[in-house]
C-alpha cells in the first residue's frame, strides 16, 4: 500500500502488482481494495463480471476458511458441549446404575445368606425326618418282635391252660373216684359198725373186770368173742384156755381152786362186778 492512486496520475495506469502500464479500458479494478490490475493479476468472477486481485482473493479465501473453521469450531464446541453434557449424564446414569448394581449386589448377598440359611434349615429338617423314619422303622421292628413274643407266650399260656384243665379234669375224676370210694367205705364202716354191735366188746370190757369175772365172760360169750375178734390170736387162745381151765376144774373135784391168769395176778376178792 505504499504507492496508491498517484501512480495513475504520473505514468498513466500501471498494474498495482507488476507495475506494467495498462491501457485505460483494459485496467481491471479489484472489487475489494479498488486498485487497478493487468489481466494476469486479477481473478475474474464470471457470474457478475467483477474482478478481484490475487492478494484480496487470498485474503478472501483465508477469511472464508477462517469463518468456516470458526463456524466448524463453534459447531464442534457445541457438539463437544453436548457430548460433555451427554458424558455427564452418562456418568450420572452410570453412577446411578452403579448404585443400583451395588444395592442389587447387597440384596443378592442378603438373599444368598437367607437362602443358605433356609437351605441349611431344610437340610437339617430332612436329616431329622430321615432319623425319624429310621426310628419309626426300628420301633415297628421292635413292636413286631414284641408281638411275636406275645403270641408265643399266649400260645404257651394256652398250652399251660389246656394242660391245667386236663390236670383239673383228671383230679376231678380222681376226686369223684375218691368220693365214691369214701361212700363205699362209709357204707362198709356203717356195716361194720352195725355188725360190731352184734358182738361183745370184750376188749373194752376186759380192763374193768377182775380175773374171775373175765373168765366168766369168756365162757358165757365164747362164740360171740371169737366171732367178733377174728384174727386176734392171743385173745382167741385165752378164751379157749379159759374153757379148758373150766373143764379141768370140773374134772379135778376141786371147785374152789383159784384160777390164775397168764400174768399171775390173783383174783380180786372185793370185786363188785354183777355178772
Ligand atoms: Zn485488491
Ligand atoms: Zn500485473
Ligand atoms: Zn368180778
Amino acid at each position: 500500500m505504499m504507492n496508491t492512486k498517484n501512480s495513475t496520475t504520473e505514468k498513466g495506469i500501471q498494474c498495482y502488482d507488476c507495475s506494467k502500464p495498462i491501457a485505460g479500458k483494459k485496467a481491471l479494478e479489484c472489487i475489494d481494495c479498488g486498485e487497478f490490475y493487468c489481466k494476469d493479476h486479477v481473478k475474474a468472477n464470471d457470474s457478475d463480471h467483477s474482478s478481484i486481485c490475487f492478494s484480496c482473493f487470498r485474503k478472501k479465501i483465508h477469511l472464508d476458511v477462517t469463518l468456516e473453521l470458526e463456524s466448524q469450531m463453534i459447531e464442534a464446541k457445541t457438539q463437544l458441549n453436548s457430548l460433555k453434557e451427554k458424558l455427564k449424564n452418562c456418568k450420572k446414569d452410570l453412577s446411578n446404575k452403579k448404585t443400583t448394581i451395588e444395592r442389587h449386589q447387597a440384596q443378592v448377598k442378603i438373599n444368598e445368606k437367607t437362602y443358605t440359611r433356609k437351605f441349611e434349615t431344610l437340610e437339617k429338617k430332612i436329616e431329622e425326618e430321615v432319623q425319624r423314619g429310621d426310628n419309626l422303622s426300628n420301633t415297628i421292628t421292635n413292636l413286631n418282635a414284641a408281638l411275636d413274643d406275645y403270641k408265643a407266650r399266649e400260645n404257651s399260656t394256652e398250652q399251660k391252660k389246656n394242660s391245667l384243665e386236663d390236670e383239673i379234669s383228671q383230679l376231678e375224676a380222681e376226686l369223684n373216684g375218691a368220693k365214691m370210694e369214701n361212700n363205699k367205705l362209709k357204707i362198709e364202716a356203717q356195716n361194720l359198725s352195725d355188725e360190731s354191735k352184734k358182738y361183745i366188746q370184750y376188749i373194752s370190757l376186759r380192763n374193768t373186770l377182775c380175773n374171775s369175772c373175765k373168765n366168766r365172760v369168756k365162757l358165757l360169750f365164747k362164740d360171740e368173742i371169737l366171732e367178733g375178734n377174728n384174727g386176734k390170736e392171743s385173745l382167741i387162745a385165752s378164751v379157749l384156755q379159759a374153757e379148758r381151765n373150766m373143764i379141768n376144774q370140773r374134772n379135778s373135784l376141786a371147785p374152789e381152786m383159784q384160777v390164775a391168769d397168764k400174768n399171775g395176778k390173783t383174783d380180786d376178792k372185793a370185786c363188785c362186778c354183777v355178772i
